[in-house]
């Protein structure tokens, strides 16, 4: 049986070769693994006929495009052939990435490309309906700004401070987001986007802010990764982990909670335990000390802003926190094996970075150490926003569901 499913996804689109559908076309052509016809009757064992009908219809959903770069040889010998490519203009997504005061938002194509983006304030703790609400009124703008049609938009990927249940789009005991318990997000969100510009509804994912991080991080700049671990460190902690590809939630979307390992320490946490990582070690953590010692901080942007101008103490304490945050990934590390672990959020300097190496290294076994880089991030501010667009864009043409929207447009 030749697999063609894009390794590490589960055997679901494993098939074989006379079953390829034009689903399973359109993921060869868009991982760039089969990108001319020849290439595409190899990879399947389907005839050139075949091919061709179910490249038609993918060309008639408009999916589909010849590529720029002009005609290449064939592997079947002949002709050059034409090349194929994904077309990434002819839908766009929409997304989103709150943090506790503070959201952003943007139009994407399908490949990724900003659009359109706008951040400001926005209040997690207002609740979800005034701040999903909100969130339409933003995507309503940036749809004119980017001068896109509302129909355009085949989907909005979220990205939230909190455990996701995926399956449902909920979150789960949200320490950070009072209110959000268990409500219905995706509902809202479509209604809200349709509330605003006339659009029909659309799917909605939604998923924890640091596991979009880490898949938008790990795609750009490290696709060749098979264990990527991405730490989050703003007002809170959490990580964010992509194993061949996929992101890895765990049975309960809880995977990479890591900010609610117990430290031993005595602090009171956000989720109402004492002795949390986050509760000694977060960028909120790190302001509270400041904020004890006279120093005007609130929130790990501040913190962020102490750190980027120098300030001796918030180093000093960045690279404390740091050092804990180390002891915690050197477990992590341990379990995981992974080949980049990143450093992500307002704290995400030197100073932390030191103090993450320092305990990471004396604790952590040598041999699971050996080929790790420690790296920072490389999309920054707008990792999760790239993270949630590739989610959709994934969710959207995978094999499975191509046939069924191929159906709903009538090709
Ligand atoms: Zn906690």
């Amino acid at each position: 049986m030749r697999m063609i499913g894009r390794p590490g996804r589960n055997g679901m689109n494993s098939r074989s070769g006379s079953q390829a559908g034009a689903g399973d076309l359109l993921e060869l052509v868009r991982s760039g693994r089969a990108v001319t016809r020849g290439a595409l009757q190899q990879a399947t064992g389907l005839s050139r006929a075949t091919v061709g009908q179910r490249l038609d219809r993918l060309f008639r959903a408009g999916w589909l495009r010849e590529g720029a770069g002009g005609p290449v040889d064939s592997p079947l010998g002949g002709r050059p052939s034409i090349t194929l490519e994904f077309d990434g203009d002819h839908a766009v997504v929409l997304v989103a990435d709150l943090d506790t005061r503070h959201a952003r938002a943007a139009v994407l194509s399908l490949t990724g490309e900003i659009l359109a983006e706008h951040s400001g304030t926005l209040v997690i703790g207002e609740g979800p309906d005034l701040v999903l609400a909100e969130l339409g009124r933003w995507f309503g703008e940036l749809l004119e700004k980017a001068g896109q049609r509302p129909a355009e938009v085949c989907g909005i990927g979220l990205a939230v401070p909190g455990p996701v249940d995926s399956a449902t789009g909920r979150v789960v005991q949200p320490p950070m987001m009072p209110g959000w318990d268990g409500y219905d997000i995706t509902g809202r969100l479509s209604r809200a986007l349709t509330e605003h510009t006339g659009a029909p509804p659309v799917p909605v994912l939604v998923d924890n802010d640091a596991n979009l991080m880490a898949y938008g991080e790990q795609r750009a700049g490290h696709p060749d990764c098979a264990a990527f671990v991405l730490v989050k460190v703003s007002t809170g902690i959490g990580a964010g982990v992509v194993v061949d590809g996929s992101i890895y939630r765990g049975i309960d979307g809880g995977a990479g909670d890591i900010g609610h390992i117990r430290v031993g320490a005595d602090a009171l946490c956000r989720c109402g335990s004492y002795g949390c990582l986050a509760a000694v070690a977060s960028g909120g953590a790190v302001a509270r000390r400041l904020a004890a010692s006279g120093v005007p901080a609130a929130s790990g942007s501040d913190v962020r802003d102490l750190l980027a101008a120098g300030h001796p103490e918030a180093a000093a304490l960045a690279r404390e926190a740091g050092r804990r945050v180390g002891d915690v990934l050197a477990t992590v590390v341990t379990l995981l094996n992974p080949g980049v672990l990143m450093i992500a959020g307002d704290l995400a300097g030197t100073p932390f970075l030191t103090g993450v190496r320092e305990l990471l290294y004396q604790r952590a076994l040598p041999r699971s150490t050996a080929h790790l880089d420690v790296v920072t991030s490389r999309l920054g501010e707008r990792a999760a926003l790239i993270g949630a667009g590739a989610l959709v864009v994934e969710h959207l043409y995978a094999p499975e569901r191509v046939e069924e929207r191929l159906r709903a447009l009538g090709v």
